[in-house]
């Protein structure tokens, strides 16, 4: 693709992913802070040293200057998209700045389409990668989380897929996430 292509589409891009990164700037999985039942599992390193969460299309442009009293780095991750970035932080971070995918943990937003790929429709579901440190998920799973966290993450979806650069990293997450449930 022209390198045009991406500069043209990047304020519509940011501009989607802001508006989803704002409806779940202030809901939380449980009405309780979640974090006190596993000492923020999902925050800590692992023994890698490297983990860490990915970013959304034109998401790495908020992490280009350095952020006051958050320390993170960004390693290259074509997961995604092609070009993608993974976000490593050290483990505590000012809310208003966490990437859209731990503002979305321990949900994700699936997209259900019909037989012919049309009629797309958002929905928000269990990430079956966060049954490795998220204890909310064997204390009830969806029924133990907030409706208002589960509709946020569902209404972030829908704005998200107008978009197509983040409809393509949502279908391809999606694909990572049929492999994983192969195996
Ligand atoms: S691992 Fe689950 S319960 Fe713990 S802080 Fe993260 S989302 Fe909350
Ligand atoms: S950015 Fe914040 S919410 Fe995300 S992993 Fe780091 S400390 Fe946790």
């Amino acid at each position: 693709m022209p390198l045009i292509m991406p500069i043209l589409a990047k304020p519509a891009a940011l501009k989607a992913l802001k508006e989803a990164r704002s409806i779940l700037e202030n809901v939380t999985p449980m009405k309780m802070n979640c974090g006190k039942l596993c000492d923020g599992a999902c925050c800590k390193e692992d023994e890698s040293g490297d983990n860490g969460m990915l970013l959304f299309p034109y998401e790495a442009e908020l992490y280009k200057k350095p952020i006051e009293g958050f320390a993170y780095h960004l390693s290259d991750d074509d997961t995604l998209f092609k070009g993608g970035k993974r976000f490593v932080c050290e483990g505590s971070c000012p809310r208003e700045h966490r990437p859209l995918a731990c503002r979305l943990f321990p949900l994700r937003i699936a997209i259900a389409a019909d037989d012919n790929g049309i009629d797309a429709t958002a929905q928000a579901e269990i990430d079956p990668r966060a049954w490795i440190c998220c204890p909310i998920l064997e204390q009830g799973g969806l029924r133990a989380m907030s409706m208002d966290f589960k509709d946020a993450v569902k209404r972030a979806g829908e704005v998200l897929m107008e978009n197509d650069y983040m409809l393509e990293a949502l279908h391809n997450e999606q694909r990572l996430i049929d492999e994983m449930r192969q195996f």
